[in-house]
């Protein structure tokens, strides 16, 4: 959770407003990264968003959530879905040398409604495929297991279409020259709008993968991009 003080009206002093945040930044990062929306008239990000170097922002200390590793049994493949800013955690994961050591194969899909939104995401991974440091930490050569595949659903770019469509016509599997999800081989992550994740979840029921918890790894896990 972030956020800021806000005025109470009623009691006449300052109190907490605070939003649930997914950390973008890898776990060893010194430095906290966030990815926001701006939402028009949002209580916090119409507020955020002109926070500027020597501001203060709340941070409560507590982390939680299901987008983590050991809530998955070994696999081959991993797969992150994201939406939006969905995007969030799977720029730590990313950056995270478990990814790598974990998998031979890390696909990232990312889906938005206009290229622009796509640009944080492009942006941190074309780091990554230059980052020295992160080269030391988890070795040489790792970015060559990393597969971006960006879409748009309304501005034209080069791959339109949600990834879901995409998937269930077989064009993802075809353009990264892998087999459909299953099982044995493939462990997979989602953060997006809700009816995203229902959609996709349903899914990857049908290739046969379950969803996992930390108490019981298994093939999947969720995670809300923002509540609806
Ligand atoms: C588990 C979780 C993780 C989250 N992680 C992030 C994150 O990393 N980055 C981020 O920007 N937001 C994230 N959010 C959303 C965030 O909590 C706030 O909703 C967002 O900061 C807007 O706050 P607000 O007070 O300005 O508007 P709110 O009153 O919170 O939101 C107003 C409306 O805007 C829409 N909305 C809110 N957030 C988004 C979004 N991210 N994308 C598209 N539409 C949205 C929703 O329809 C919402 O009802 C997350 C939410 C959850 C539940």
């Amino acid at each position: 959770m972030i956020g800021l003080m806000q005025h109470d009206e009623k009691t006449g002093r300052e109190k907490p407003l605070l939003r649930a945040y997914s950390i973008a930044s890898p776990s060893w990062d010194e430095e906290l990264e966030f990815y926001s929306i701006k939402v028009p008239d949002g209580p916090l990000t119409s507020r955020l968003q002109h926070i500027g170097p020597g501001d203060q922002i709340i941070l409560r200390p507590k982390p939680v959530g299901t987008l983590v590793h050991d809530a998955l049994l070994p696999g081959k493949r991993i797969w992150f879905f994201a939406t939006g800013t969905g995007f969030a955690p799977f720029a730590s994961l990313l950056r995270d040398p478990q990814t790598y050591e974990d998998y031979d194969e890390v696909i990232i899909t990312h889906t938005c409604r206009e290229v622009g939104e796509l640009a944080y995401g492009r942006e941190v991974i074309e780091n990554i495929r230059k980052d020295e440091l992160l080269e030391e930490l988890i070795g040489e050569g790792f970015h060559e297991k990393l597969r971006y595949y960006p879409t748009t659903t309304r501005e034209q770019s080069p791959k339109m279409g949600r990834i879901t469509d995409l998937m269930r016509d077989g064009t993802v599997f075809a353009d990264l020259g892998v087999e459909p999800l299953c099982a044995e081989t493939d462990r997979a992550m989602i953060c997006g709008n809700l009816a995203f994740n229902l959609e996709l979840k349903a899914m990857l029921e049908e290739y046969g993968l379950e969803e996992g918890a930390n108490s019981n790894p298994r093939h999947y896990v969720v995670e809300k991009a923002f509540l609806d």
